[in-house]
């Protein structure tokens, strides 16, 4: 392991000599491989697996029936362990940036404290769990880093901390669920035809308001619908992504997960129907159909985002 950990900041180094200057195609700084992470927040996996037997989700289904899945993954950390944390979207969305449980980030909420405060253990510490992007730019400075988010905690609190480390960084603007992720999906479009992210982070948040309106169920129609809404989202973000005019030599890997289920009207607990999430992985280098019963932190997905590239 200290083998490997050694060899990847040297080649990350190495590949930023060589391109210093982020491109399109094979031209960036980690020779074309790219990520694009797609977090769709309050996703339960039995709606989900639901909105793809219906054809409610065909892009959705696409990319995992293409890709590799786990269907065990799961949120709220170690249950009973020193990690363990609420499933709900504050400790979530900080274990997905930063590969941390709340033993380490110390968020513990949806709230904005100010930073760096331990004593209050609330608070995020940032010097403590730093998101992905800041540990990849102290590595490679010209890796180019996006955030788009329709809740806007993650950028007015968890990018905010740390704003240096996203080149570029932007929420959703509406006054409605479907409005912001709307505006998120346009936001994406745009960028992904203007510019070379190397990572590009993006967060739809209107599967989890159908979920506290009316049910986090299968059985839920509204629920079901709002999946399909980000399904046809996703499949806008995808064809825009397959559209760059040098996409052939570009590696993208692309996950998609979520920051926890539900229960009811609510999520916060230690159930099965919040902690036990999908998440996926599809892409050139990934295995086609297989459904794999790892189960798996998301704070993988830093970790697998910052060593794919
Ligand atoms: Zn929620």
């Amino acid at each position: 392991m200290k083998k490997t950990s050694l060899l990847l900041p040297l080649l990350f180094l190495s590949l930023a000599f060589l391109y210093a200057l982020g491109g399109p195609g094979n031209t960036s700084a980690f020779q074309g491989k790219r990520v694009l992470f797609i977090g769709i927040d309050g996703l339960h996996n039995d709606a989900l697996k639901r909105s793809m037997a219906t054809e409610a989700a065909p892009n959705i289904r696409g990319l995992i029936d293409n890709g590799m899945v786990t269907w065990n993954a799961y949120v709220g950390g170690p249950l009973n362990g020193i990690g363990q944390q609420s499933t709900v979207s504050g400790p979530g969305w900080t274990s997905l940036y930063t590969g941390t449980w709340t033993d380490r980030h110390k968020v513990i909420g949806n709230s904005t404290p100010a930073y760096n405060q331990p004593a209050t253990l609330s608070s995020y510490l940032v010097a403590q769990a730093p998101a992905f992007a800041t540990r990849l730019k102290s590595i490679v400075p010209d890796a180019c880093v996006a955030s788009i988010s329709s809740w806007s905690w993650i950028e007015d609190y968890l990018v905010a901390a740390q704003p240096a480390s996203f080149d570029y960084h932007t929420k959703g603007i509406g006054s409605s669920y479907p409005q912001r992720d709307e505006s998120v999906k346009n936001l994406s479009v745009s960028y992904l035809g203007s510019a070379d992210p190397d990572v590009m982070m993006l967060h739809f948040d209107q599967v989890d308001g159908a979920g506290h309106a009316s049910g986090f169920a299968a059985t839920n129609p509204n629920y079901i619908n709002a999946i399909a809404a980000v399904d046809a989202h996703v499949g806008d973000v995808l064809a825009a992504l397959r559209a760059r005019p040098d996409y052939d030599e570009e590696n993208w890997l692309i996950i998609l997960t979520t920051d926890h289920g539900g229960i009811g009207t609510s999520h916060s607990g230690q159930s099965s129907d919040e902690r036990t999430i999908c998440m996926a992985l599809n892409g050139p280098d990934i295995p086609a159909g297989v459904v794999s019963e790892e189960v798996i932190g998301q704070p993988a997905v830093a970790h697998k985002t910052t060593s794919c590239i």
